[in-house]
């Protein structure tokens, strides 16, 4: 380990005594921080000789000396449910890989679309997989496994994995898939059966608490950010014009927050954290009104999630029992047209909804080897024979994290930090329109 570095402390050129003009950003307090206080470790490993059990850490991912399984004795399966996500060829390609190429293990299975695969009656006969068959997989967005959502009888799929002799099961995906796979290694040890089950979080909002960042998220982004920039395009060509773009960010709107800050363009950010009214003096569509009179054009980027109170939404739910959103983007053109058609008003709204797109890229250079690492650190943990657990990153170490941790919760943007500071910063929106 890097010793640390004898002295950090800053330099200043005196007392600070003048407050600060940023004490309020759009409205919010501005999140200060104290130099005694606000500190950030220099050591993300536990220093051997203060190793303290009361310092919160991270089983650290990577290959153990000694193994539980025979690689050439062991069968492993891969499975990929919910949406798609960039990145989810790279992780079953960088499996496939590590399994045959660097343990040598005696087959992997790819299991077809999502946990319908694992269920014998749907008749999807499971792919062999070497290294030969994901050799070019990486290349091409999707999963090249294929997905499904909808529930599946967790007996008979771990039938299969008897059946089929499957002594390990790496499950990729989102929150439903992670909680599928607690059920799956609850079942196994009802059994009494010696099978691994690992995970490997899939969710393109970055929305998973305890980790760093997910896979595929850097890729969807950078697409996203396309999409944005297109609409400035759009809105800055014509009289009045309002771009409006739908990102993905069912639950948390890192991704609407973070293609705002790229370009510096947009507007308005909508996320579902930060509740937002249309009606009203202060509502989104008279703040909009002021920024066309004053600029001519404005940026509106909207994560799917937001607003979702402003809609007559039922209790639809798709075939996995998530419920389904209403959707906030054909819902807000509506209204921004009536709004300035009532005013007789010209406005010329181009609304841009990328979602499909950005899921289904190739995940960029820097996802490959993300998602490559990922899964290199996955075969290492289930061929050490850890189970009921993810992969994941911390503070850029590859690291163990319990299934548990993660199916109960999500992270979210929080008002009141940095993140959504800058974003207030940027776009110059009020921080609060009701
Ligand atoms: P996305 O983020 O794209 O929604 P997801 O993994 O959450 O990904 P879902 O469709 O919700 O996608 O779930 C994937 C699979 O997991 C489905 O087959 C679903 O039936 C199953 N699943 C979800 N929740 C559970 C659960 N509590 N027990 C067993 N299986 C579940
Ligand atoms: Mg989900």
């Amino acid at each position: 380990m890097t010793p640390a570095p004898p002295d950090t402390s800053i330099s200043t050129l005196g007392p600070c005594l003048i407050p600060s003009p940023v004490h309020r950003i759009g409205g919010v307090e501005a999140p200060f921080k104290e130099d005694a206080v606000d500190r950030i470790l220099y050591h993300s490993h536990v220093l051997e000789d203060g190793r303290d059990s009361s310092t919160p850490s991270y089983e650290e991912a990577g290959p153990r000396e000694k193994i539980y399984f025979d690689p050439p004795k062991t069968t492993v399966g891969i499975v990929t449910c919910g949406g798609l996500c960039p990145g989810l060829n790279d992780i079953i390609r960088g499996i496939v890989n590590r399994c045959h190429k660097q343990y040598g293990v005696a087959r992997v299975y790819g299991f077809r679309y999502g946990y319908e695969g694992l269920v014998q009656r749907f008749g999807h006969t499971p792919l062999l997989l070497k290294p030969s068959s994901v050799e070019q997989a990486h290349h091409f967005g999707g999963t090249l496994l294929g997905s499904s959502r909808g529930k599946q009888d967790i007996g008979e799929m771990v039938d299969t994995l008897e059946d089929m002799k499957v002594d390990i099961l790496f499950v990729i995906g989102g929150d439903g898939t992670l909680r599928g796979a607690a059920e799956i290694v609850k079942e196994i040890e009802r059994r009494g059966l010696k099978k691994a089950v690992v995970g490997i979080p899939k969710t393109i909002d970055n929305d998973i608490r305890y980790l760093d960042k997910s896979f595929g998220f850097e890729t969807a982004f950078d697409a996203a950010v396309q999409a944005v920039n297109c609409a400035y395009i759009e809105a800055t060509g014509a009289v009045n014009g309002v771009g409006l773009v739908k990102l993905m960010g069912r639950d948390s709107g890192f991704i609407a927050c973070y293609a705002a800050l790229a370009g510096s363009n947009v507007d308005f950010v909508l996320v579902p954290e930060v509740p937002f009214e249309l009606e009203g003096e202060g509502g989104l569509l008279e703040v909009l009104r002021q920024k066309l009179m004053k600029r001519g054009s404005a940026v509106i980027v909207v994560a799917e999630g937001a607003g979702q109170h402003l809609m007559q939404t039922g209790d639809d739910t798709d075939a996995s029992g998530n419920k389904r959103y209403g959707d906030i983007g054909l819902f807000l053109k509506d209204r921004i047209n009536a709004f300035f058609k009532q005013r007789k008003t010209e406005v010329n709204l181009k609304y841009i909804d990328p979602s499909y797109i950005v899921r289904s890229v190739p995940a960029n250079a820097q996802d490959n080897v993300y998602c490559s690492r990922l899964a290199q650190n996955a075969v290492h943990a289930a061929m050490a024979g850890k189970t009921n657990m993810l992969v994941g990153r911390w503070h850029n170490s590859y690291i163990h994290l319990p299934l548990e941790l993660v199916i109960h919760g999500r992270r979210k943007v929080d008002p009141t930090q940095e993140l959504w500071h800058s974003v207030l910063e940027c776009t110059g929106q009020p921080a609060v329109m009701k």
